[in-house]
């Protein structure tokens, strides 16, 4: 194995299977059971769970939802879905805490570092909700800080495309794949990896990323073990 303690990210959206909004029960077991099958090879595996099926503080401001507002409703929106994966990754029998950047005593334990890693020397999943408990801010950021916090070797970027292209591969039928790439060409590219608060931190912290298609089966275990069927984002390649 080529990790012995990721961060998956994995967004909101990508909970939603086949439909428009919301939660896919189908979606939800099959991402259960590919976290299963890395957990029972010895893998320390920590979740950062998005909220735009359910709610954007963006969006929501352009409907007249105030943005701070809005923002909160979208954190919430993600402890929502970290409960839902918990629920999933429970049934396919591991063990799992929920940590919040906000406070919800009666759901969840409150997010705190050492506990955190502890969670995880003791095998259990950890999902972290709440994003970073800040509005203005995004998952992916979540994503990258908690990483960094509780020493993750390497971001995991579950999507729904295998990889970081030139150009919007849902768009353009003739986009180039990148095997591997730089945070300095992403970067100059414009490629969108992930926002660029994200990106930065985990430029200035040396965290790679590796983005990968999350919906075939058995491609989570493939990048654990460090098949190349993704992009990595590195700082020197
Ligand atoms: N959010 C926030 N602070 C954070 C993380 C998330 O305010 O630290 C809010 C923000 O409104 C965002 C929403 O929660 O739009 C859902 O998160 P995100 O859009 O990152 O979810 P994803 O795109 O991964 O589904």
């Amino acid at each position: 194995m080529a990790y012995k303690r990721i961060l998956l990210k994995l967004s909101g959206e990508a909970l939603m299977g086949d439909r428009q909004h919301g939660i896919d029960p189908k979606r939800l077991s099959e991402y259960a059971e590919e976290i299963k099958n890395i957990v029972d090879k010895g893998i320390e595996v920590a979740i950062v769970i998005g909220g735009g099926n359910i709610f954007r503080g963006v969006s929501g401001a352009s409907n007249g939802i105030d943005r701070v507002q809005g923002d909160y409703m979208g954190m919430l929106a993600t402890a929502i879905n970290g409960l839902a994966l918990q629920s999933a990754i429970e049934a396919a029998g591991v063990k799992t805490r929920l940590l919040t950047a906000i406070k919800m005593e009666q759901v969840a334990e409150p997010f705190i570092k050492r506990r955190a890693v502890r969670h995880l020397e003791k095998g259990r999943v950890v999902i972290f909700g709440c994003g970073t408990g800040n509005p203005y801010f995004t998952t992916d950021t979540a994503a990258v800080l908690r990483a960094i916090e509780i020493g993750a070797e390497v971001i995991l970027k579950g999507t729904r495309v295998d990889g970081i292209y030139n150009v919007d591969p849902e768009k353009n039928e003739n986009a180039i794949k990148f095997d591997s790439i730089t945070y300095k060409d992403a970067m100059n590219k414009g490629l969108k990896v992930m926002d660029m608060t994200a990106f930065a931190l985990s430029q200035e912290n040396n965290l790679p990323i590796i983005v990968f298609d999350m919906n075939t089966k058995g491609n989570l275990e493939k990048v654990i073990s460090g098949e190349n069927i993704g992009t990595k984002v590195d700082k020197k390649l």
